[in-house]
């Protein structure tokens, strides 16, 4: 399992507790994603989205609820946890030091209709502090040189020319986090942390693009 702690911008502000699955952590036994977020900390309640690469976002602070359709949550209880599914998609994680987080699946559809962006517009109508204080997490996710990606792909977003490197007239390969990182980055997040482990290479983690559907890697955050 990976675990970082993610400080906000404040001393006295909440740190929020990162958690990444590793396949034995969700392999061991049946309906494993509970066991585990359970064993990361047995008195939070855990809400875990139905994802479709769709762009909604649901405030638990609204109704909690286990299972939301949605591909982001946001929320401002120190008893609720986030876990977002992901394999090769990252997982982006906003703590706006005022006990005000989020997290969303960032594949590239979501990043395409522009979720991260949405993600930090939901959180900055609840939260008093600008995003210039927020810090943010990139989870692990597959990296550039694993991700190559054709037309379908390249047409549907204007990908910032840093996460693009160019293989030839119809190719591309395509840095997800990079992307991420710079919607982040125009709306004024300073801290940003990127997770350097690439899905595909380690083989800890399930990937999609190396082993096709399995079970994928859960990201968890909580106060
Ligand atoms: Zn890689």
């Amino acid at each position: 399992m990976n675990h970082i702690i993610l400080n906000s911008a404040h001393e006295s502000g909440p740190t929020l507790n990162c958690h990444y699955s590793q396949i034995e952590d969700l392999y061991a036994q049946d309906n494993t994603h509970h066991t585990w977020l359970k064993s990361l900390s047995p008195q939070i309640q855990w809400a875990c989205p139905l994802q479709t690469h769709s762009k909604t976002i649901y405030d638990l602070d609204l109704g909690f609820q286990s299972q939301p359709e949605a591909d982001a949550l946001i929320t401002s209880s120190p008893n609720l946890g986030i876990a977002i599914w992901g394999s090769d998609c990252p997982g982006l994680i906003i703590n706006c030091g005022d006990g005000h987080f989020g997290a969303a699946h960032c594949g590239w559809r979501g990043i395409a209709a522009n979720l991260p962006t949405l993600l930090c517009g939901a959180l900055r109508e609840k939260s008093s502090f600008p995003t210039s204080q927020w810090s943010a997490y990139i989870g692990p996710g597959i990296c550039q040189d694993c991700y190559e990606v054709d037309q379908p792909v390249l047409a549907s977003f204007s990908w910032p020319k840093a996460s693009l490197k160019k293989v030839n007239s119809t190719k591309a390969l395509l840095d997800l986090r990079m992307a991420i990182s710079c919607q982040c980055q125009l709306l004024g997040i300073e801290k940003i942390t990127i997770s350097p482990i690439c899905t595909a290479e380690n083989s800890n983690h399930h990937s999609y693009r190396q082993s096709g559907a399995g079970r994928n890697n859960l990201m968890a955050v909580y106060c």
